[in-house]
């Protein structure tokens, strides 16, 4: 019955509706297409969602990243603690610093840093930061890693790509620690197309992150000059990135920031489906869950022992069936990059080697019909059942 469902559901689908359109256009017809109003606004507009006291836009997560890190004066030699669990974004940006990444292994429900490990690796290794990922919108365990953080007097920058917009008892997640970081890529919780939003209380680095962020230029300096039109006058502190959001993917964004407590909510209904419909079911393990949860993923595990199929087979098969699917993630140290520069076995992280060899990534973001939320159920209980393995 391949096909059955003549729509194939992709794993993912970003929700761009009249609105979003509306402020593209208007960007477009209003004659300033790079950063300005729009994202001045965005920003503005990020800071009274969140509290956070400084949002600066990026034009990726992955720009944000290495700009946290740079502020923080994160440089050749020095050591980021972080997971191997993870795209590599969170890692590349230590390496553009001629600094190194110190991974620490995940804890197995969570797939976010074991924080026993962490601590074991900050207490024993001189560490210049602490870069936690939220993985698939689970926060990690921040009051641990605060406290490995101030007992250690080492910063913290979270990877919160998966996680807007999660409002923990104590304030959003990924504003409480010196810096995090929001990626609105495609496939993200809210989306610009590409953008990311860095969120940070801190003077000091907000004001080397926008310099940075652009071209090294005193902004102060410029923004003075601007606003006298006239003026050719700027300084160039430092040799900067390119890294500031244009004002159309500020425009898409603040629709989107609009919609982003009923997205989640969409995600939310979705999530209980699945745990409802899978909670009997012996040859899956459902993901951990929380309150405080983005679900930008939603990761099962295959139970191979129950199957006589292994998780590849179990993929082809869902994709058979016209349902869309991802694995998150193949842990970066059996990556060539990683496994060569840094020489890893693939059992030097463990618990990220079992966990990537069973997990499958399903469709789970708002457009999902509760029809095509039930089909893909159905499937994947019929692939189960199909390779049963009999007991002996
Ligand atoms: C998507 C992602 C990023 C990078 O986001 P961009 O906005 O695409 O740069 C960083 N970390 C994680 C965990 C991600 O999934």
């Amino acid at each position: 019955m391949m096909n059955q469902n003549t729509n194939f559901i992709p794993f993912a689908k970003p929700y761009i509706r009249k609105e979003e359109e509306e402020a593209a256009l208007r960007v477009l017809k209003s004659g300033w297409l790079t950063t300005g109003p729009e994202t001045k606004a965005f920003e503005k507009e990020f800071k009274e969602y969140t509290g956070v006291k400084h949002a600066i836009a990026v034009n990726s997560a992955t720009s944000g990243l290495h700009l946290c890190l740079e502020a923080l004066n994160i440089k050749q030699g020095n050591l980021v603690a972080t997971t191997p669990y993870t795209f590599t974004a969170s890692s590349e940006i230590i390496h553009y610093l001629g600094a190194k990444p110190y991974f620490v292994d995940i804890d197995e429900d969570t797939y976010n840093l074991d924080t026993a490990l962490l601590e074991k690796a900050v207490k024993n290794n001189n560490i210049s930061a602490i870069l936690p990922v939220h993985i698939g919108g689970l926060p990690c365990n921040m009051e641990q890693v605060t406290n490995i953080s101030r007992k250690y007097n080492v910063p913290v920058v979270e990877d919160a790509a998966h996680a807007f917009p999660v409002k923990t008892k104590t304030g959003f997640l990924g504003t409480q620690s010196d810096a995090g970081v929001y990626s609105f890529y495609a496939n993200k919780t809210i989306t610009t197309g590409e953008g990311g939003m860095i969120a940070t209380n801190r003077e000091d680095i907000a004001k080397r992150m926008r310099i940075m962020g652009f071209h090294g230029i005193d902004r102060e300096c410029w923004d003075r000059y601007t606003e006298k039109k006239a003026s050719w006058k700027y300084e160039i502190l430092e040799p900067g990135f390119k890294y500031n959001m244009p004002d159309i993917a500020a425009a898409i964004g603040r629709v989107q920031l609009k919609r982003a407590e009923s997205l989640l909510n969409m995600r939310k209904e979705i999530a209980e489906m699945y745990l409802k419909s899978f909670s009997e079911i012996d040859f899956l393990k459902m993901p951990a869950v929380s309150e405080d949860h983005a679900w930008h993923l939603f990761i099962i595990r295959v139970c191979e022992e129950k199957l006589t199929i292994r998780r590849d087979e179990f993929i082809n098969r869902i994709n058979e069936k016209g349902i869309g699917t991802s694995v998150h993630f193949i842990p970066l140290h059996i990556m060539p990059f990683y496994k060569n520069k840094y020489g890893f076995k693939q059992e030097d992280f463990p618990v990220s080697y079992n966990n990537y060899l069973n997990s499958i990534s399903i469709p789970i973001y708002p457009g999902l019909t509760k029809e095509q939320v039930n089909y893909i159920i159905e499937s994947i209980i019929e692939i189960g059942k199909e390779c049963y393995k009999a007991a002996v």
